[in-house]
């Protein structure tokens, strides 16, 4: 059976902890693979190898840089559809979605391809007597990023362009349960002509993600994943010393005005609540429908088209959507709409039990519509991660704003209306990172940043853009005095450049 293994310093290894987990193929619960999970010594080892790239590759100008990123940004072009493939493989998202991930992927790598221009320093002439002063961002040292299964390919690809571009050396800790992007992704920077050490990746569960937290000569760490993973890794690693952002989950809302194209708005829903089966933080779980004339009208239209997604297994490329990721990930959502039916929602289209023909054993989910949720119910609280869209009918706008602001997840929303007046107050007031007005799934290009609000973040800094430059390098500000020759004597008193 194929062994997934880490890679350090440029060359493959099992490692040395001898502890192996499954990998599944989600379509058919079979195992198509055997990932290893290094420990303390792995990430050592890897540690050892980026530290010992750090001074020739952060000595090495961001032009050069530049020109391993244009290198990889040609190797995902030239082989968009493998990367898909591989991607599709071990997750079960649809073809064309992986695709979808891979060209948000590449827009973060065109954006590290400027990365002289957003490393540019400031500089001030003669802030005193032949004095200047220039300010600069130097990178960290090594940093680690550590990822979630939903995106394999793009969201390490969301740290790793901008912490290499930087000057930084990269050790990733992908997901266990799709492990075969991240050494694609080594694979595709190794061919664009990285230098040996300055990626390494290293494969694993908690204890992996424990030694990258302990460990001392890591300065930074990138993670998205689930909220208490995203709280445990932000508090450990803070109290570590290290700079730390995580992403957490999400219960995104979309609000649909009386005044909306509810044809559109029903598109929307279904491509934003059920694409990639669900399992998008920025998936929209919750219609907020505007008075119970919207919501009826909505939830007509709504309702067959549920009963209807084509869903099959990647290789299908008339299916909308595949599986979920694990036997564990289906239980647990079947799980949260029987707990939402035992408290009173109503269950239109009921995705438990699916079975598929020649797919019997596959993690499936049907899509499922739940109609009637308040916002005491569970099936609200909670983030389910599956291909379950939940209807919250709200009297008013301001009950809708509300509810949303008092939500602990804060990472995206959408608002449907043909009304600037709204559409402006709501962008303006809702306490969530990225807003959508009448785009269902507002991910930000990569010319800006990404990243929610309350539990859905920990840590000042977004993701990847501008932020990501800060987040990956630190200020230092040096003032000069040149010539040397001009002396005013021994000052006692606190400088002043006067
Ligand atoms: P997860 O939190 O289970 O795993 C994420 C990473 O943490 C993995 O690498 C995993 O190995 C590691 N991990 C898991 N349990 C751990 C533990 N007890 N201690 C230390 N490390 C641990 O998340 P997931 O199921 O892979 O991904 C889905 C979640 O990620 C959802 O909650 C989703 O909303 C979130 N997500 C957020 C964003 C965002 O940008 N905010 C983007 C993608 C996914």
């Amino acid at each position: 059976m194929n062994q997934i293994q880490h890679i350090i310093g440029g060359q493959m290894t099992a490692g040395y902890s001898g502890q192996t987990q499954s990998v599944f193929n989600p379509a058919t619960g079979e195992t198509i693979a055997q990932v290893v999970l290094g420990e303390v010594a792995e990430i050592d080892a890897a540690v050892t190898a980026a530290l010992a790239a750090f001074e020739g590759w952060s000595m090495t100008s961001p032009a050069r840089r530049a020109k391993v990123m244009f290198g990889l940004r040609d190797q995902m072009n030239q082989r968009r559809d493998e990367i898909a493939r591989t991607i599709s493989a071990e997750h079960g998202k649809t073809h064309d979605d992986a695709l979808g991930e891979v060209v948000r992927a590449l827009e973060v790598v065109e954006y590290a391809t400027g990365i002289a221009s957003h490393l540019q320093g400031d500089f001030s002439r003669e802030v005193g007597p032949g004095i200047d002063t220039f300010a600069e961002r130097q990178p960290l040292g090594v940093v680690a990023g550590i990822t979630p299964f939903n995106f394999p390919a793009m969201v390490p690809l969301w740290m790793i362009p901008m912490a290499l571009a930087c000057g930084n050396t990269f050790v990733l800790k992908p997901s266990e349960r799709d492990p075969s992007s991240a050494n694609l992704i080594f694979d595709l920077f190794q061919k664009a002509g990285l230098p040996d050490g300055v990626l390494n990746v290293v494969h694993g569960g908690k204890l992996a993600v424990d030694a990258i937290l302990d460990h001392k000569d890591i300065e930074a760490v990138s993670f998205v994943g689930s909220t208490p993973i995203a709280e445990y890794i932000y508090t450990r690693g803070c109290a570590a010393g290290k700079r730390v952002q995580a992403l957490g989950g999400a219960k995104n809302h979309m609000i649909i005005l009386p005044d909306a194209d509810l044809d559109q708005a029903a598109d929307a829903l279904m491509g934003a609540g059920f694409g990639s089966a669900g399992e998008r933080c920025m998936a929209i779980s919750v219609a907020v429908p505007i008075g119970q004339e919207t919501a009826d009208r909505l939830v007509e239209k709504l309702t067959p088209q549920v009963a209807a997604l084509k869903i099959g297994p990647s290789t299908d490329s008339a299916a909308e959507m595949g599986p979920v990721i694990t036997a564990e990930a289906r239980d647990r959502i079947n799980g949260c709409i029987a707990a939402g039916e035992a408290e009173g929602a109503s269950v239109l289209v009921d995705g438990r039990g699916l079975k598929l023909q020649g797919y019997e054993n596959g993690f499936w989910v049907g899509g499922t519509l739940l109609d009637h949720v308040t916002k005491e119910m569970s099936v609200y609280q909670t983030e389910i991660f599956g291909p379950v869209l939940s209807v919250l009918r709200a009297e008013s706008y301001v009950e809708a704003v509300d509810l949303i602001n008092g939500h602990e997840y804060g990472n995206g929303t959408a608002i449907f209306t043909r009304d600037g007046d709204a559409a402006r107050d709501f962008a303006k007031r809702i306490k969530v990172g990225m807003v959508g007005i009448n785009v269902p799934i507002p991910v930000p290009v990569a010319t800006h940043s990404f990243g929610g609000w309350k539990r859905s973040s920990f840590g000042a800094h977004g993701i990847y853009g501008p932020e990501a430059v800060h987040f990956y390098t630190r200020l230092k500000t040096t003032t000069a005095r040149w010539p040397t020759g001009i002396r005013s004597g021994a000052q006692f008193t606190f400088p002043s450049m006067e």
